[in-house]
């Protein structure tokens, strides 16, 4: 890299969506001042009679939960989106609506209440990406459903207030704007190319080495060129696969195993249960072809230098685009300083 832009503020590309992010790392010539919390044991109990999520309880819909022992996926109590909504098209002068219709489930990871992803065994998580693969090509294979999107808020800092390991799923009619956007840079690079724009970057990224996290037979983790968060990251297949439904075997185990030596790193950082919001980015359901789309895993944890100190999206990001002071290179840097091995086992 140009290692004059360590020093100077400059703007990167975001190649996925054609969007830039300014960067000023000079406003971290001062030292690194990371503090841990104080209680590092987050001893939890494996089961809580209060918790709508834990095996056998009774939700507040009245429905009770199995008593399951593998990942478990319901339809949310609270849907944002329903599949029987009535169809809409209002327009009024300026003024415009649509109805849309979906299905939103949620998926325990885990019966265990005091699991997240980085404690649980690389088989436990295989099981949680095949279940994420049933879901996006059962919920895909729905009339109405176009588009799925697989997400996890973790932490109360990300909005989430049970600490059940859980993630989401909400399915819909339309195709959102994160997918418009990257739709149609992976089509113009394909265009222009024909080759998929994740393959040619990931092989930029080995090669530079300097912004890679992990890497194992089927995957990488990095932090992207472009990451807004502080320690952004993102799991790239090395094989060009539009979905999550084309995984084999081998990849589903190598894709679980990324996830977890990255969300160790991730709770490493601060020794604290690291808050993210992470999703996955994959093709529309609706029965196209989309043959330069590469899908891919990103992870938008707001932590920038302690447990306690968020980013906030604010002021000139709010208004103009957004920043980040520490680089891409330092943040990965700094998580691959860190142990292999979760701080609550050390
Ligand atoms: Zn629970």
């Amino acid at each position: 890299m140009n290692s004059e832009l360590n020093n100077i503020p400059h703007k990167r590309y975001n190649i996925l969506t054609g969007e830039w992010i300014l960067v000023s790392p000079h406003r971290t010539k001062r030292p690194w001042q990371g503090k841990t919390e104080e209680n590092k044991s987050h001893k939890k109990e494996t089961y809580d009679p209060s918790c709508y999520l834990c095996p056998g309880n009774t939700r507040a819909s009245g429905e009770t939960n199995p008593d399951y022992k593998e990942p478990y996926s319901f339809i949310n109590d609270f849907s944002s989106l329903l599949p029987d909504s009535p169809e809409i098209n209002f327009q009024e002068g300026l003024l415009k609506a649509e109805s849309e219709r979906g299905i939103c489930k949620v998926v325990c990871f885990s019966p265990d209440h005091s699991h997240t992803l980085p404690l649980m065994e690389v088989e436990d998580i295989t099981r949680v990406v095949q279940t994420w693969k049933k879901e996006y090509l059962e919920l895909g294979a729905e009339e109405d459903i176009n588009y799925v999107q697989i997400f996890e808020n973790k932490g109360a800092i990300m909005g989430c207030s049970n600490p059940h390991p859980h993630g989401q799923i909400w399915s819909q009619s339309s195709i959102p704007t994160e997918i418009l956007k990257k739709s149609s840079k992976f089509r113009e690079y394909w265009e222009q190319h024909k080759k998929s724009i994740l393959s040619d970057y990931l092989e930029q990224e080995l090669e530079a080495g300097e912004r890679i996290l992990d890497e194992n037979e089927h995957f990488v983790s990095l932090i992207p060129y472009w990451a807004v968060w502080p320690f952004e990251a993102m799991i790239i297949p090395k094989r060009h696969l539009q979905h999550i439904g084309q995984l084999n075997e081998a990849e589903e185990e190598a894709y679980a195993e990324i996830i977890k030596k990255l969300t160790i790193k991730y709770d490493n950082l601060f020794e604290t249960f690291f808050p993210y919001s992470s999703g996955i980015h994959q093709i529309p359901t609706d029965g196209k072809d989309y043959p330069e789309w590469h899908f891919h895993m990103s992870f938008y944890p707001p932590l920038l230098r302690s447990a306690t100190v968020k980013k906030f999206m604010v002021g000139y990001e709010m208004f103009a685009g957004p920043q980040r002071d520490i680089t891409a290179e330092q943040a990965a840097a700094r998580l691959n300083d860190l142990s292999p091995i979760h701080y609550s086992l050390q």
